[in-house]
């Protein structure tokens, strides 16, 4: 019971003159294929296919590999853990519904395929799945430790949480009671006044000091040292913290940044000394929650140490069925004229945000998620025109985990008519979130094997920023200066078809010419 598809799957390698196999290293020469367009003296268009010839270079050994999460004591913390626990052991367990296996559903990595290409003799399609395009890390394999202000050990932090069955609880427990987390960093102004009742696991000091950012690195090491690890990635899963304000001289430069944390500047947040803490390290980042961790300051840092970070605020429920819809709808030409958005959640991330900061950290980086899709289509959409778009989250105790989110999408179709969709969405939170997490650490870790070049100059990594991740990401974090993308669809095709790239193979195309040119 229990063994995922991906390990018992055929593997495969690319037959091709520019891919070649050592035991250390897949090298791939790619070409990237786009248009460049410029405008002519009558106004139109010129579009020229351009080539760029790149060559990639991936590392093939898996490395072991550690996952730290801050908030390990939580919702999500907790789920991920007993998730990973089950899955490694291949439990089963008992519901009213009968028995039930572990899995990775929700997991892009471990749950999803893609087309590797055509049986050469049927034209059949053939799928692998997602995992084995690149050689990645196995979730089961990941050594987990991590943070909370909350000092209650995981078996009991998953009662808490209310999550999973009480017949599979029992079978992780004993492994959960000895995972006690790290005390953590914890200024109150940053998250809500009714969650101080759980600080009871905290660093010395409530604002900004370096002894906290060096205490995290020493967590770090001695977490790799102590489990024998290649490589450590930590993730913010710990509360939403409120927006901290943008201070010219405070953080809007790397090094405007260390000396405010010098200084214990009371606009650095929690979240920000983790994020400078890793950076510091060398060990990648990423932000799960809405806040704006990665205030310039702190990507600039990233950027001048080649560290890697990704984020913000996990796209579970709500934001992902928003970037499928919106998508589909502009891209049939039907006019989206507004969304309201409404939730209400009883666990402890629905308690923290019904404050008022909180919940504005959220609204922001739900809000913009439909931005490019309605600015990419100048035929219904005026130059700055937009759908109206509210998003309102209320907490609800009773629901526990069991979030609902009830949205109506309005839309003007054909000669004046009008269509409403309504969703009523209802899942458990964290069981959206878990899968996520793991993508994010699997897929960030595999970014870290890979460089690049161009026909002149030496191998290199990705840019520090890694919006490849934004297909798990509400609000995506990308390079200063470039594009956000919010449509799904794209997302996962970049995803794709750049570890596509890495191996050789053009992108995914749905052309299928084969079936229809006889
Ligand atoms: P949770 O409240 O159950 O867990 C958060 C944990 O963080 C708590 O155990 C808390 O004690 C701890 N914490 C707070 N401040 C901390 C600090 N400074 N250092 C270390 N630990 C700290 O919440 P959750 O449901 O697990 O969600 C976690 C985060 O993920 C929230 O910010 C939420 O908005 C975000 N998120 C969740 C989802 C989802 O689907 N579950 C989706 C998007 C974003």
């Amino acid at each position: 019971a229990g063994i995922p598809a991906a390990s018992v799957a055929p593997t495969f390698k690319v037959n091709s003159p520019n891919v070649t196999y050592t035991d250390a290293e897949i090298r791939s020469k790619y070409t990237y294929r786009t248009t460049s367009v410029e405008t002519d003296a009558s106004g139109n268009f010129v579009a020229t296919p351009k080539e760029t010839p790149y060559e990639f270079k991936v590392e093939r050994k898996v490395p072991k590999m550690g996952m730290m999460l801050v908030g390990w004591g939580g919702n999500n913390g907790t789920t991920v853990t007993a998730g990973i626990l089950a899955n490694r052991r291949g439990l089963d367990w008992e519901t009213k519904e009968g028995p039930r296996q572990s899995n990775y559903y929700g997991s892009v990595v471990m749950g999803s395929t893609l087309k590797l290409g055509a049986d050469a003799k049927t034209s059949k399609e053939i799928n692998i799945p997602f995992h084995n395009i690149l050689p990645m890390v196995h979730p089961n394999d990941l050594t987990i430790g991590g943070w909370d202000i909350s000092k209650m050990n995981l078996a009991d932090a998953m009662d808490r949480a209310q999550v999973l069955e009480p017949t599979l609880k029992a079978q992780v427990k004993k492994e959960m009671v000895d995972m006690v987390p790290l005390p953590s960093v914890y200024y109150p102004d940053f998250i809500a006044a009714n969650q101080e009742d759980r600080a009871d696991n905290v660093l010395e000091g409530s604002k900004a000091c370096m002894a906290h950012v060096e205490q995290i690195q020493t967590d770090i090491r001695q977490f790799k040292e102590k489990n024998g690890l290649d490589k450590v990635i930590v993730m913010w899963t710990a509360n939403t913290e409120r927006y901290a304000d943008l201070v010219p001289g405070v953080n809007d430069t790397a090094d405007n940044l260390l000396k405010a944390i010098e200084q214990g500047h009371e606009e650095v947040s929690p979240s920000t000394i983790f994020a400078v803490a890793c950076i510091l390290e060398g060990t990648p980042f990423i932000n799960g929650s809405p806040q704006n961790t990665f205030v310039p300051g702190a990507i600039e840092l990233a950027e001048k140490h080649n560290a890697f970070i990704g984020g913000d605020d996990f796209k579970s429920g709500q934001t992902k069925m928003k970037s499928a819809l919106v998508d589909f709808l502009i891209n049939a030409g039907i006019k989206l004229t507004s969304i309201a958005s409404y939730n209400h959640l009883g666990n402890n991330d629905g308690k923290n945000l019904s404050s008022q900061k909180q919940f504005r950290s959220k609204e922001i980086s739900k809000s913009n998620v439909v931005d490019d899709m309605v600015e990419a289509n100048s035929v219904l959409y005026k130059k700055g025109e937009h759908p109206d778009h509210c998003v309102v989250i209320k907490y609800m105790p009773a629901v526990a985990d069991n979030k609902r989110a009830l949205d109506e999408y309005y839309a003007e179709i054909f000669m004046g008519g009008h269509q409403t969709i309504s969703l009523f969405n209802i899942c458990e939170d964290s069981l959206l979130a878990s899968p996520l997490i793991i993508d994010l650490v699997i897929l960030a870790e595999m970014m870290t094997r890979i460089q690049w070049k161009s026909t002149e100059g030496d191998f290199k990594h990705f840019h520090s920023v890694l919006s490849v991740l934004s297909y798990m990401l509400k609000a995506p974090l990308t390079p200063p200066g470039t594009p956000v993308v919010n449509s799904l669809a794209k997302q996962r095709a970049a995803l794709t078809n750049i570890f596509r790239a890495c191996v050789g193979l053009e992108p995914e195309s749905d052309m299928t010419l084969e079936h229809k040119l006889f």
